[in-house]
């Protein structure tokens, strides 16, 4: 392909994509296909000479689109939103035209410097403290976007635990380092996402999932009794993670109450994961909500779950980048520059050493969209959300099992849990909406999230009109 044919071609991608996204209401939300689907309409080897590209593309939409299941759908209420907006795609087509690979300031100096300048306006516009920021007088922070929460939550766990063994090995230089390793004990909540756990796995750590209260929030006195009992069994405390909109149910851990926790106990590291939430602080009115992040020494939030950018954008920040990165610089010469003592070489603030120019997409929404546009798009969806947590309200068969506070309800209709399992299983293999379930207060709960990016009343009453018709049936039966 010439600069000519791709030229032709972008326009047509560009025509397809629209298209898509403007009648994705006619396709279906969730592929009707069964595992394996797509082996049988592909050949078993790649071609041996180059293809038509009106070919690929019929491709496309006869074999690839019958598989996906379209999470810009406004019937998609599974998860949380994949972020996704036109100058988001083509901040990222630019990006990927780029092509830099910024893992140094010198190997591409405006990926580096811009997506500083982007995650201190973020952080800025979120309420961070200004010790997370890079460019506030005296601050020892700064941000970094990674691939995802995952890695964030992992990569703080990796600074948390080289910042406990230096420590620990200064106290007793002759104990062998896995000895003081098998000490380290992390804490999470039951509630906190999977990822904590599959961290402490990768760092070879201890790690503690407490109960939270019946709101499934974390609390600092359960916490500290954990953390007491641990020191009184010769454990060593060294990282917590905390969480501002869990994943089943959108609850927040207590952070005033943690982070007063931790401040007892010398070197622990205190992790807070926004994942979804986070990115809801930039609205004045919700940044209540962020109430302890002074006692926090990294937070995360995902622009591409709910700020309109498409994935990857993993929002990171730590309040002393020095403490972060002393765990992952690894300095061959191949990789040295002449600056590297006055810039910042992001290869050291994460796992990969290949990076994408990604803030370019996130400054593009910034942009396109104003801080204002981003508040405007939150408010909507916890407006729609409360519309559907309304809805439930007012229907006598059903009951709300979370506090609504952002976009997601979780609810089921008031009986056993095996009751609930069919109503979602009905409703998700018609086709006609998509949602997920959780597991609230050890009940089995449906989560319905506000997702698509231009949702509307009419989505949501048409969603709460679908559910309603599969629980009369269901009653129905059931009473028969
Ligand atoms: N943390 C929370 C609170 C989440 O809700 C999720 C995913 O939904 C994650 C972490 C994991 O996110 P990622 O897929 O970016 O690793």
């Amino acid at each position: 392909m010439d600069c000519d044919e791709f030229r032709s071609r972008g326009k047509e991608m560009i025509e397809y994509i629209c298209n898509y996204l403007g009648s994705i209401e006619s396709r279906r939300v969730t592929p009707s296909i069964e595992p394996g689907y797509l082996r049988k309409l592909i050949p078993e080897e790649a071609p041996a000479d180059p293809e038509d590209w009106d070919r690929i593309m019929s491709d496309v939409e006869s074999k690839i689109m019958p598989g996906v299941t379209h999470w810009q759908h406004p019937r998609f209420h599974a998860y949380f939103p994949s972020g996704n907006s036109f100058p988001s795609i083509l901040g990222d087509m630019l990006s990927d035209a780029i092509g830099c690979i910024g893992f140094s300031w010198a190997a591409s100096p405006a990926c580096t410097e811009l997506e500083t300048i982007v995650l201190d306006w973020l952080g800025k516009a979120i309420g961070l403290p200004n010790q997370f920021l890079a460019f506030k007088e005296g601050s020892k922070g700064g941000g970094v976007i990674q691939t995802s929460a995952s890695e964030c939550v992992l990569v703080s766990m990796l600074a948390a635990r080289a910042q406990a063994l230096k420590r620990l090995k200064q106290q007793h230089p002759f104990v062998e380092e896995g000895l003081l390793l098998s000490k380290l004990m992390a804490y999470c909540s039951k509630e906190a996402h999977s990822c904590v756990e599959k961290a402490a796995m990768i760092c070879f750590v201890k790690l503690r999932i407490l109960e939270p209260d019946e709101k499934s929030s974390l609390r600092g006195k359960t916490l500290l009794m954990a953390m007491e009992e641990d020191e009184t069994m010769g454990l060593i405390p060294f990282f917590v993670s905390t969480t501002l909109g869990t994943t089943s149910c959108c609850s927040f851990d207590n952070l005033p109450e943690i982070g007063v926790v931790c401040q007892k106990f010398s070197c622990v590291w205190l992790h807070v994961d926004g994942a979804y939430a986070g990115n809801a602080f930039i609205c004045p009115e919700l940044k209540h909500l962020l109430d302890g992040i002074e006692y926090a020494d990294s937070f995360n939030t995902n622009p591409n779950k709910w700020l309109l950018t498409n994935f990857d954008c993993s929002t990171m920040w730590v309040r002393d980048r020095i403490r972060l990165t002393s765990a992952l610089v690894v300095d061959p010469l191949y990789l040295q520059h002449g600056y590297s003592d006055a810039t910042i070489d992001y290869r050291h603030w994460g796992v990969p050493l290949s990076r994408r120019f990604r803030s370019l997409k996130l400054w593009f929404v910034l942009r396109c969209f104003g801080i204002s546009g981003l508040q405007k798009y939150i408010r909507l969806h916890i407006a729609l959300a409360k519309r559907f947590e309304a809805h439930v309200l007012g229907d006598k068969r059903f009951e709300i099992c979370n506090e609504v506070k952002l976009g997601l309800v979780c609810f089921r209709l008031k009986g056993p849990d095996k009751l609930n399992e069919k109503l979602l299983s009905n409703i998700n293999a018609s086709g006609k909406l998509h949602m997920v379930p959780a597991n609230v207060n050890e009940k089995y709960v449906i989560r319905f999230c506000v997702v698509s990016h231009n949702a509307t009343e009419d989505d949501i009453d048409h969603a709460w009109k679908v559910i309603c018709e599969f629980a009369e049936d269901l009653l129905e039966i059931q009473a028969a």
